[in-house]
């Protein structure tokens, strides 16, 4: 397909998710949004590389399209805004088959359907392996957004769904088993927790967030970095995935729940925009001596948690 009829096949796919805040999207030399007033932009870039981020053998195009937004969506989430635009800038091998290209689009625009999140602009260009840069835009009500950095001594710490899974089908993938890629597998198709978020940010309970796309291990102590506070988990309380273990649940990555701190006499509902909610841990004072993360294992003892991020494809 030459490029420019993919661009107008594209632009056509965009069209079928327009967001009121894209005054202008495809067509011109900008794009140009205007965020509702009295709320501030916000602005995430990811890339999703063939190899690094997924393999073709294993994920079908759909799939590709699908997370390569969701990672985007997955950011937009844990700041407890609402998405409004994306940009996807797209490397594509020339001996790669047609039919790719539309499937990674039909993954990406089912998600930008749901979401409403325009397609806005991007690039398209030759290159070595496949590559797709996106760019996703969101609006949260001005100093409203849920930070990294808000958690306090004493406040309990929440994980949104269950753990683990996208690791455990990646170490089957690995394994050379073959696994369906259905629609309902969250490794193949992540859900990002955008209405939790929104949530948790409308009612100003959550008092740090972030999204776990590293791994718990990694992505809490982001939050106890960023807070200055060091945290204590209890690994009997961890909604471990079944078919996954607590290994996966503390270290594999791309499970794309929300994790976030509230104080200890907030309220929270067992279900959040129907996404089970479970308490897992209390922030800390961090000392000197205090590693960022401990965990009370099922033994009862306490030991600190290594941060074992999941180093995608790597062996
Ligand atoms: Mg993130």
């Amino acid at each position: 397909m030459k490029e420019r009829q993919l661009i107008e096949k594209i632009r056509r796919l965009a069209a079928a998710s327009q967001n009121r805040a894209v005054l202008r999207g495809i067509g011109d030399d900008c794009a140009i949004l205007r965020p509702r007033a009295g709320h501030d932009l916000l602005v995430t870039t990811d890339f999703s590389i063939e190899d690094v981020h997924f393999r073709r053998k294993w994920h079908p195009a759909e799939s590709v399209g699908h997370r390569c937004l969701a990672r985007g969506l997955s950011d937009i989430a844990a700041m407890g805004g609402t998405p409004l635009a994306c940009f996807l800038s797209l490397g594509l091998p020339d001996n790669l088959p047609r039919n790719w290209t539309e499937n990674f689009f039909r993954g990406f625009q089912a998600l930008a359907r749901r979401f409403r999140v325009q397609l806005a602009g991007g690039d398209l260009s030759s290159a070595p392996a496949i590559v797709a840069d996106i760019i996703v835009l969101g609006q949260v009500p001005s100093g409203r957004a849920l930070l990294r950095s808000g958690a306090r001594v004493g406040d309990r710490i929440y994980v949104t769904g269950a753990l683990g899974h996208s690791a455990a089908v990646l170490k089957q993938l690995r394994n050379a088993k073959k696994i369906r890629a259905i629609p309902s597998n969250a490794h193949f198709f992540p859900q990002p927790r955008v209405d939790a978020g929104l949530w948790l940010q409308q009612r100003g309970l959550a008092t740090a967030m972030i999204d776990l796309s590293d791994g718990l291990s990694v992505d809490l102590a982001h939050i106890c970095q960023e807070s200055g506070v060091s945290a204590r988990i209890a690994a009997a309380n961890l909604p471990v995935t079944k078919g996954a273990d607590l290994l996966l649940a503390l270290h594999g990555g791309e499970d794309y729940e929300l994790l976030f701190t509230a104080p200890a006499r907030s309220r929270l509902p067992r279900r959040i925009a129907g996404v089970p909610v479970t308490e897992i841990g209390v922030i800390q004072k961090r000392t000197n001596y205090s590693p960022a993360i401990e965990i009370l294992g099922e033994n009862g003892r306490v030991t600190a948690l290594a941060q074992r991020g999941w180093e995608h494809f790597k062996q």
